[in-house]
């Protein structure tokens, strides 16, 4: 049914980059075998889902939405990946996103944009706003996405689904192809916040592979789900993110949320978190270093002897990487290397990456002075309904002002959810709760409760 939706809707809306109908009915074909044979299968089994681009998958085209990657077929699964197939979800396909998840609109995506399914001349966010377009359009029940600085939670916030960033540590990325290392986390997308939770479960967890997992115990965010009880919790309205620059119809859904959780038994405090106002600037210094960095192994070469074939000159290695990078990687992704190179480079390091480490550390701390005041906090996940296609594509510095919201969650490492919360001007608003790290299950509970 699936694979009929999309057949039907995808042409519009395009959040798919590569479908794959046969592995997926494959996938499916095989979890049926396995329950007739009497084996006990997960509880998502035959469940289909979509994966973002950025994620490895074994035969499967993967190419982070950029021409640099086209056509690569990767030898090996995401450990995100494994972990599905072992439960039996069958993957659809994989989902278009931003080149390199740089974006909050996927119109940076190399192979067209995603249309968002509430009003298709609108965005569905970004960067992946394939995997939440998918989900809103009922082209698939579930879908993986990847969040730097907002790229699972702005895309639900405008497309009615629910997003969530898990603890930094808490999902292996082993198979993503890293923009921002210390930034980077898959999470799911989805329609609702328990569907959320048994996703997360399977995603979750410790992961050799990766040197930044976390070997702890998968925080119980079904169990959490299902409770849905927030009397007696306290939550904590963020003053810095909410106010000026958010619009009116996101303020006032906002507001509403706030007195539903009142109604049903919440403490409502204000908090400050006065290093916010300086966490777009600290992560568009911190997140184009990390990508400079990590995007320079796109570099076209390798090893050993090269001679042209027909005789003519062979070009030297700079000239081969510099007409490479310039033709793989699109003018946002340009962008951030040039900034990320500058801001690395001797004589400025100090002044901008060194200075944007030390405002990482201070939101970390606003952190957590404020989770000692409160179990959860909360905002509108992004400033902005959905906007127009093309609206903000000739103004990055607009475009990044829409992740004001979500970025201080990435920077400290701990998790955030996004969910529906109604419409403004007939488009969907996000509500977002943050949770200190390793606490995911609190925004389980508090996502189910508002939902
Ligand atoms: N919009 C943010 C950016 O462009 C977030 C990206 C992400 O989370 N991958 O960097």
């Amino acid at each position: 049914q699936h694979l009929d939706r999309i057949a039907a809707v995808d042409g519009e809306i395009h959040a798919y980059l590569h479908v794959d109908a046969e592995g997926a009915l494959a996938a499916a074909a095989d979890v049926d075998r396995r329950r007739d044979a009497g084996e006990s299968l997960h509880h998502l089994a035959g469940v289909p889902i979509a994966v973002k681009d950025v994620l490895t998958t074994t035969g499967l085209p993967t190419t982070c939405g950029s021409r640099m990657l086209e056509g690569w077929i990767p030898p090996y699964d995401a450990t995100v990946v494994s972990r599905l197939k072992a439960a039996g979800l069958p993957i659809l396909g994989k989902t278009n996103m931003d080149e390199f998840a740089m974006g909050s609109s996927t119109e940076h995506s190399a192979y067209g944009p995603t249309r968002n399914p509430w009003d298709t001349d609108r965005i569905p966010g970004g960067s992946g706003g394939g995997s939440a377009a998918a989900v809103a359009a009922f082209e698939a029940p579930l879908a993986v996405g990847t969040d730097t600085g907002g790229s699972i939670r702005q895309p639900g916030a405008v497309t009615g689904t629910v997003g969530v960033k898990p603890t930094y540590g808490g999902v292996s990325r082993y198979g993503l192809v890293a923009m921002a290392s210390s930034l980077d986390q898959a999470g799911p997308v989805t329609r609702t916040v328990l569907d959320a939770a048994l996703l997360h479960e399977v995603m979750a967890g410790h992961d050799p592979r990766d040197s930044t997992s976390l070997d702890v115990p998968v925080p119980p965010v079904v169990e959490a789900a299902r409770r849905a009880d927030v009397s007696g919790l306290r939550v904590g309205v963020i003053r810095e993110l909410g106010g000026e620059g958010f619009q009116p119809g996101v303020r006032q859904r906002f507001e509403e949320s706030i007195e539903l959780l009142a109604k049903a038994g919440a403490e409502i405090v204000e908090v400050s978190c006065p290093s916010f106002a300086h966490g777009l600037a600290a992560y568009y210094l911190v997140m184009p270093s990390e990508v400079s960095s990590n995007l320079a192994k796109f570099d076209a070469m390798r090893y050993g002897l090269r001679v042209s074939p027909d005789g003519v000159e062979v070009p030297s290695a700079e000239q081969v990487m510099a007409a490479s990078r310039d033709a793989g990687f699109g003018d946002e992704v340009k962008r951030r290397i040039i900034l990320g190179t500058y801001a690395l480079s001797s004589g400025y390091y100090d002044a901008y990456y060194g200075s944007a480490q030390k405002v990482r550390t201070l939101i970390a701390r606003d952190f957590e002075a404020a989770f000692e005041q409160v179990d959860v906090l909360a905002s509108p996940t992004s400033p902005a309904v959905a906007w127009r296609l093309g609206e903000k594509l000739d103004d990055p510095l607009a475009m990044y002002a829409q992740d004001i919201a979500t970025i201080p969650a990435n920077l400290a490492g701990v998790p955030g959810i996004s969910l529906p919360i109604g419409l403004s001007e007939g488009l969907p608003v996000g509500l977002q709760f943050l949770a200190p790290a390793m606490a995911d299950d609190r925004l389980y509970n508090a996502g189910a409760a508002v939902e």
